[in-house]
This record gives structure tokens, sequence and C-alpha cells, in this order.
């Protein structure tokens, strides 16, 4: 995805016609004016030159995504959908003609990557949902084994404009659990190994294991079954991703060489035990996944994307005592493991598409920083689901990004204040929630 872009590319003075096409799609976000002093008519680039198609974004705060300090009056130099330079203002050479987005007053960050969603598994249905992501400012989400059609995985390998990519674990492997949807049952080890070929051979980016009794309603996948099947992956190259709730088969899984929890201990807090097998894998990736607090939250914020009614039914929805508890467990553990290193991820089960601004918000409540929150959901949820073009605001990256209103580092709810957002270096349309 890096691309190398000469400087002498851009010894242009004119505005191509592309430019001014975008600003006036751009036109709903914040002010903006070409950085010419051409006439806006004269947008024919010289005859024998290559058009100038660099756009710089200043004077924003950015945040990185890597856990640097932000940067205050920034520049980003964006070209060809990636980002080519970003710095403060005055250290970043902006290239001679190139458009500028004024961007004052505003935050930029990386866009959010949810690296675990069950989504819509037809097409259309599928697309509708990356829609929808990206209007939240979600740029990737990851579908942990629930993808049971090959027309769902294909959309992996398409760029579509104002849709989040989209990653998969194809289908994931429990023991059988009768009313779970159609995923791989296995009863030995020959047919675990046998589901982990089947589903490399569908090329997945994750094999999902769920390791749960589901409160001993059913028998779950022990270590005789998952160890075959963890070892199964990494013959073919590929990571685990573990459901788990109960802090006994975390311990076992480590020990099995997992590389990722979807969920966090969900059971009792974690002891001094689990802390050192984690110390010993040192690569292992955790989800929180926190799910909800149990509380009734204001989500008057979704105003853009849902009626009056249908937040209030929502608002109504999130009061639920038992989750209060769960959540209790959940965040401490939370808490202890990122004090520990562990490396935090994020996701947030399911198939809600605003989701990840709650969990953001849940994961301070937590006890974590903004700063390492946001790092959880761009940078480090990336390279955990091998998206390397995203993640960080950085030269080389794709042009992933969304404009705030307000520094979510000082009120991590600020990341619900999203003015723009972009993906491969073009303006997602928000005018109307998830349309194409
Ligand atoms: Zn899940």
């Amino acid at each position: 995805m890096k691309q190398e872009v000469s400087i002498s590319k851009f010894d242009n003075a004119g505005v191509p016609l592309w430019a001014l096409a975008f600003l006036s799609l751009a036109a709903c976000g914040p002010g903006m004016e070409p950085a010419s002093e051409e006439p806006m008519t004269d947008v024919e680039p010289a005859s024998d030159a290559e058009p100038v198609t660099a756009v710089v974004y200043e004077g924003a705060r950015v945040i990185a995504g890597d856990g640097s300090d932000p940067i205050d009056n920034a520049a980003i130099v964006v070209d060809g959908g990636v980002f080519v330079a970003v710095g403060a203002a005055g250290e970043v050479a902006a290239p001679e003609g190139a458009a500028s987005v004024d961007l004052s007053g505003m935050t930029v960050m990386p866009v959010i990557v949810d690296a675990h969603v069950h989504m819509n598994t037809s097409r259309d249905a599928l697309i509708n949902d990356l829609r929808q992501r990206a209007w939240f400012g979600v740029g990737a989400a990851v579908s942990m084994g629930s993808d049971d059609t090959e027309e769902a995985l294909a959309v992996r390998g398409e760029e579509i404009a104002g849709a989040a990519r989209f990653r998969s674990a194809g289908l994931g492997i429990t023991r059988p659990e009768p009313g779970r949807r159609v995923v791989h049952w296995i009863n030995t080890e020959e047919e675990a190994r046998e589901a982990v070929r089947t589903e490399a051979a569908r090329n997945v980016d994750l094999i999902k294991l769920w390791v749960d009794h589901r409160d001993g309603q059913y028998d779950q996948l022990t270590p005789e079954l998952y160890g075959p099947a963890i070892d199964e992956a990494h013959q073919h190259g590929i990571r685990v991703s573990a459901h788990i709730f109960y802090l006994e088969d975390a311990k076992g899984l480590l020990r099995a060489d997992v590389d990722m929890f979807a969920h966090g201990v969900r059971d009792r807090d974690v002891d001094d035990e689990f802390i050192e097998l984690l110390a010993g894998q040192p690569d292992t990736v955790l989800i929180p996944n926190l799910g909800a607090r149990g509380v009734s939250t204001d989500l008057s914020w979704l105003a853009g994307a849902f009626s009056e009614e249908e937040i209030a039914e929502l608002e109504a929805a999130a009061d639920n005592p038992d989750v209060r508890e769960a959540f209790g467990i959940q965040a401490r553990n939370l808490a202890r493991m990122s004090e520990a290193g562990t490396i935090i991820a994020f996701g947030t089960d399911g198939n809600t598409p605003w989701a990840p601004h709650v969990e953001m918000e849940d994961m301070v409540i937590s006890g974590m920083t903004p700063a390492d929150v946001i790092v959880a959901a761009t940078r480090n949820s990336a390279a955990a689901v091998g998206l390397e073009q995203m993640g960080t605001i950085e030269a080389g990256k794709s042009a992933d990004f969304i404009v705030l209103e307000a520094d979510p580092l000082e009120d991590i709810t600020n990341t619900r204040r999203i003015a723009s957002v972009y993906m491969r270096g073009e303006a997602v349309d928000r005018t109307a929630y998830g349309s194409p």
C-alpha cells in the first residue's frame, strides 16, 4: 500500500479539476480553501505536467494513534489516498499547488478498528453494515467467526467508497452448541485440525475459537481440542482469537499459545498466576469487549443517525443490574492487564456500528487513559488483525482519519463529535446514515 511520492511531482501551480470536485464534496466539513493564488476558473494544469493531487490539512491537533504526544497546529499531506507527510505546520513541506483544508480548532485521530463484530453475511447487507461504521468513524471491522458465505469473504478484497474495510475469521470452532448459528462443531483432535484446514483454505484472516460451556449448558473445547486447533492454525501462519468467559480457560489458552482473547475474563478477578502466564506471552492481545455498563446513558449524540424514539428505546434498554456486576469484574481485569503491559486492542461484538464510541468511554471508566484507549482502538487493533496499512497517522499509511470538533484526550466522549471522516483520503458522505 505504501506509495512513494516525489516532491518534484508538485511543481505545478494549478488547482486540478479533481481537487475542486473534492472541495465541493467535502463542503459540509470545516472551512476550506484552495492554497493556490490562481483564480478558481483556471483549472487546466500545464499541458505536459502531472496534475497536483495532494491536499494539505492544516491547523488541527493531531493524535497519531501511536501513543506519542499530540501535534498541535499540524499539517497533514495526503496524496494518492495515503499520508505523505505529517508534522507541525512549518516543518512539513507543502507541495506547491496542493489544495488546502483548514482544520483549525479541530482534532484529528485515526479511524477506529473494531476487531470483534458479527455482521450480516449477504453482500449488500454487509456493505451497508460497513457504510454505517464508516459514518461513525470506524474504518475497519473484523468479523469473529460467523461468516458462512463466500460472498461475505469476497468483500475483503474490495475497496468500497464510504465503507469500512472488512476482515474475517470465517467460521469459528466450538463443541456442539445447538442454537448457535452455523459454525464448526468438533469433538476430536482430528476434527479440530480439519476445521482449521477448512478455514485456512478459505483464506481467513484469523481462526476463532469459542471456549465456554455457557454456564454448564454445553461441553466446551478442552485443552486436548483447542491445543491442536491452535497448533494447526500456527502451522498455516494464522493467528488464533479465543472467546473466553472463565479464568481457568484463559490460563489454559495461554499455555496453548493462543494469540488473542476476544473478550476479557468475566467470571472472576484475574489472579497472580494469570498475570505471570501473560508475562511469559508478551505478544498476547486482549480485546476487552466490555459490552455494556448496565446503566442508562445519554445517547443524544446519535441524533444524526436515529430518531428521537429510537434513541429513547436504546437508552432505556441499557439499564440492567446484572450487566452492572459483570462490568465491574471486566473493568477491574482490564485495568490490571493494562497495568501489567498486555497489548490492549479493541472490539465491541455484535452488530452495533456506533458501539465503539461507548466502548471507548467504558474503557476509560475502567481506568485506562484516553490516550491509551485511542492507541488500543487504532494502532493496536489494526496490528492485531494484520491491517498494516491502517492504525496510525503517519507517512505511508492509508489516509483514513476522523476530524473531531473537540479533543478526545480531554474527554473520550469527544470521539462522538465527528465533523468528517476520511477513508483513503476521500471524505465519507455523512449526509444520510448508512446510505450509499
Ligand atoms: Zn463475538
